[in-house]
């Protein structure tokens, strides 16, 4: 903990902008006492350096789950106001742009999965590739991955992977308009070409969960989400763009780098913060290439789900219409997107970098799909493979962070010093043993991802719904997972 850091509330910590030259706004961490206590001092300096980036609107922001990241923290929110010079980061969107989550449900219970559970986990990690390099079942050519980053998941329903009803529970509509293939590199489509339909390596997951009747905090919503029978079936999934996203984010902190002093005068705290004014050419050309990344991204979730839906279908002899797998919603946590905000009862239009942060938009609100609107859009959060994730939705009051919340628990340890303390095949079968069985491509990478090298999953979740930036619906229980 720092000296200066102020109490707004049981929930919100303020460092003012005296604790650093060039703070154009303070900054706000969110966190219970007790999130604040463990948090990695790292934090503060990241979140109070983005506080002087151009343009930055009200408060730089950090979400509960805030860790130490590249240039701005893991759960780190900043609006920039594009009228007044406000600038757009990689390192405020991420590496992985458009890492998100997807959430769908079953009609099944645990009782009905529960025979089957090592069979679907098994082949599940057949078809849904992971690891480092993994490659993907769709074959294109690079031409034809242009196409894939400019329309999304909307090309794969187009082509056969997926449901119409798919396009309108996914951010976007799974298709960002302004993604340019033109301002793509020649690097980036040669590693993204062949990875459509990958999850990845590290923390990017497909989990089996149990909608316990007991975990269930609002049976309303949940019945208005899809949540309908006691220990119900889900399946949620984590992944992004791959190293396509990682290519783009690369290609443009070089360009940035090279343009923001010389050309544009702006001085940073930390080259990680690289960036240009989001008017400017250079700022343009990272818009509309993230835009791409954006929709590798979603076109990658939804071949994704079209292979779950074969596997269950496979392995439970029904279709996946008779299982009723209905998506729930499709939500990213690495982008920044134009809004709109009421900034002082002046509408203004701010570009909202959310990193490790996921949108919370609350009822009534432009971008919730329709059958969502009265309830507001819903928020799918991962915890850790042992502890369990959450299915919140925003809130009116998620105003006071531009609608952001939480995006999962949050490391608290190195995956150094996981791998020091955990061993991998001895956690695989204590987790077997508790129900959960994984399969993971290597036991130092499962060891990486230990409940125990997270924050506790339930002191986040309570953070954000205290704070009024989500509100919790049902907690998941993990009952299967493949880890990249
Ligand atoms: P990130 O987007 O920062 O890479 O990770 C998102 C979050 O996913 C992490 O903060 C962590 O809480 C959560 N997570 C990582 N691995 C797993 C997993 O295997 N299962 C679940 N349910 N959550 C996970
Ligand atoms: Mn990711
Ligand atoms: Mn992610």
């Amino acid at each position: 903990m720092i000296d200066n850091l102020k109490r707004i509330s049981d929930t919100i910590w303020e460092i003012p902008v005296s604790y650093k030259q060039g703070m154009r706004v303070p900054a706000r961490i969110y966190g219970t006492e007790k999130l604040i206590q463990e948090l990695d001092d790292a934090v503060y300096d990241q979140v109070t350096n983005v506080a002087t980036l151009p343009g930055i609107t009200k408060y730089a922001l950090c979400m509960p789950d805030g860790h130490f990241g590249y240039g701005f923290p893991i759960g780190g929110v900043a609006a920039m106001d594009v009228e007044a010079g406000g600038v757009i980061s990689p390192g405020g969107i991420g590496f992985d742009i458009n890492c998100g989550m997807r959430l769908m449900v079953t009609n099944l219970t645990y009782d009905q999965v529960k025979p089957y559970i090592k069979k679907l986990v098994d082949r599940l990690y057949e078809r849904v590739p992971a690891g480092v390099g993994s490659t993907g079942f769709v074959k294109l050519s690079r031409n034809e991955f242009c196409k894939v980053v400019e329309e999304g998941a909307q090309w794969c329903i187009r082509n056969g992977y997926g449901w119409e009803e798919d396009l309108e529970l996914v951010e976007e509509n799974g298709c960002i308009q302004g993604a340019d293939a033109s301002k793509i590199s020649e690097k980036a489509i040669d590693r993204g070409f062949n990875q459509i339909g990958t999850l990845g390596s590290g923390n990017h997951y497909l989990e089996i969960q149990v909608a316990r009747p007991e975990n269930i905090y609002d049976q309303e919503l949940a019945r208005s989400l899809g949540i309908t029978i006691p220990n119900q079936v889900v399946v949620m999934f984590h992944c992004g763009s791959r190293g396509f996203g990682h290519q783009v984010a690369t290609d443009y902190l070089q360009t940035f780098l090279k343009v923001m002093e010389s050309k544009y005068g702006i001085k940073i705290l930390d080259r990680e913060l690289a960036c240009a004014p989001f008017n400017s050419p250079e700022g343009q050309a990272y818009f509309a290439a993230m835009k791409c990344g954006i929709n590798m991204s979603f076109a990658n979730r939804q071949v994704i789900l079209h292979q779950i839906r074969e596997v269950f279908s496979e392995i439970l002899g029904r279709s996946p219409e008779n299982l009723g797998m209905h998506m729930i919603y499709d939500v990213a946590h690495n982008t920044a997107k134009l809004e709109r905000h009421i900034i002082d009862s002046q509408e203004r239009s701010l570009l909202v970098h959310r990193k490790g942060a996921t949108r919370a938009f609350a009822p009534g609100m432009k971008d919730v799909p329709e059958r969502y609107k009265n309830i507001g859009q819903p928020v799918i959060i991962g915890g850790s493979m042992e502890t369990g994730s959450y299915l919140l939705v925003g809130v009116p009051s998620g105003e006071q962070t531009f609608f952001s919340t939480a995006h999962g628990s949050g490391r608290t340890m190195s995956r150094a010093k996981a791998r020091k303390i955990y061993r991998g095949e001895k956690l695989k079968k204590e987790m077997e043993s508790r129900g959960i069985y994984v399969r993971s491509t290597s036991y130092s990478g499962l060891a990486e991802e230990a409940g125990g090298a997270y924050k506790d999953i339930d002191d986040v979740i309570e953070a954000a719904e205290l704070a009024g930036i989500s509100k919790r619906v049902v907690k998941l229980t993990p009952i299967g997972n493949i880890k990249g």
